[in-house]
């Protein structure tokens, strides 16, 4: 395997004696990016703050008798008790203690984790392929991911949906990845979506520092799922709407061929809290969850043109932010300031990284000889600038 490690070698080599003359005339180099050709054209712009608040979602009675529906191993009369208890739950007058209901929403979300996201079925938005497409799509589109480390992202997309168990830090029983929003989230199901992201983006930023390009990118590709996954309304409920969870992610399949030119963006989305930021945008694609849903309740929805356009709408915006998020993640887990280099004369920059070498502090005279020796894999987007000042 080519080793896409770029090393960058500064030496600085002084006369025994500064020039009194040099030192007082301030020479600068000219400061100007090696190459910025690609990557630089796409615009890192600050993703948009939702802060209408969320009105409350309660369930329909579709989405009770879809809950019903996939409880596929109880009795009609536990069903019916589940179900029953739930209700009141959402009404706020249960008289169940507050465990006893946390077990009453659990086995729901087991069943309809079960019904909406098993791998290998269609019952995941965006679904097994979508995921690929999308995640080797948004390293593409940033121009500087080699392609192996693209087929790395792609590879490990739905690596998420096969070990719902992890991050085992976080003691889950099954990671809907999700961010829940108006409606009630339940404890071991959900709401670890934001922080699965960012603990593997950051373990992606500790292998880049150790040099370790190939696992950096391997828990890139592992963190890009749960950002994609809160790009679709149907992550960011408990079971609102989940009636059409899968009927939604179907028609996506479906029609994907019409909707993936959404992925071609020319921004991307300056991501500085990943956890926060995938929380916001979270609350962004949960504003189409009411009207996605209201869609698909309408008798014939299928063959209405109208209302098919409009879902389409909605989800080529919902695809384009999710490409927005999903690569401004690539970015903060790759490019990154190294740790402080005042002093040092070597300094290492790992593939995509960003390294900064600081010899100002240098003393210096017109013999100082400075050698950058860039060992590089590909012509990449290395926004270096060499600036001597003495
Ligand atoms: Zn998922």
């Amino acid at each position: 395997m080519k080793r896409a490690v770029a090393v960058l070698l500064v030496f600085v080599m002084l006369s025994s004696v500064v020039s009194p003359a040099m030192a007082d005339k301030p020479k600068v180099t000219e400061q100007k990016p090696v190459k910025t050709i690609g990557f630089a054209k796409l615009k890192p712009v600050k993703p948009p703050k939702v802060i209408k608040p969320a009105k409350k979602l309660k369930p329909t009675e579709g989405d009770w008798k879809f809950v019903k529906d996939v409880m596929y191993d109880l009795t009609e009369k536990e069903k019916n008790r589940i179900i029953n208890e739930a209700k009141k739950i959402y009404e706020g007058n249960s008289k169940l203690s507050k465990k006893e209901q946390t077990k009453i929403l659990q086995t729901i979300a087991y069943y309809i984790t079960i019904a909406t996201e098993s791998s290998g079925d269609v019952g995941i938005l965006w679904s097994y392929d979508t995921h690929e497409d999308l995640s080797y799509t948004a390293g593409d589109n940033l121009n500087y991911v080699t392609s192996a480390h693209k087929n790395t992202l792609k590879s490990y997309a739905t690596w998420a949906d096969d070990h719902r168990e992890e991050p085992t830090e976080f003691n889950v029983t099954q990671n809907r990845h999700s961010w829940v929003i108006g409606d009630i989230p339940v404890p071991g199901y959900d709401n670890y979506g934001p922080d699965s992201l960012e603990l593997y983006l950051n373990r992606a930023r500790n292998q880049f520092e150790q040099g370790n390009v190939e696992e950096a990118y391997v828990y890139i590709g592992k963190a890009l799922h749960y950002i994609e996954d809160l790009g679709n309304p149907f992550h960011t409920s408990s079971v609102y709407g989940q009636a059409h969870h899968i009927g939604y992610e179907s028609w996506v399949s479906n029609h994907w061929s019409e909707l993936k030119s959404a992925m071609y963006v020319n921004e991307y989305y300056i991501i500085t809290d990943p956890s926060e930021d995938a929380k916001n945008f979270a609350a962004f694609s949960h504003q189409y969850l009411q009207q996605i849903c209201d869609i698909m309740n309408t008798p014939g929805w299928e063959n209405n043109q109208q209302l098919n356009e409009q879902l389409k709408s909605i989800t080529r915006t919902l695809i384009s932010e999710t490409m927005k998020y999903t690569m401004g993640m690539i970015v903060y887990a790759t490019k990154f300031e190294s740790p402080d280099t005042a002093g040092s004369n070597y300094v290492p920059i790992y593939d995509h990284q960003t390294s900064y070498v600081n010899i100002n502090d240098v003393a210096c005279s017109d013999q100082v000889l400075a050698i950058v020796e860039i060992d590089h894999t590909y012509p990449a987007d290395l926004s270096k600038t060499a600036g001597l000042s003495c």
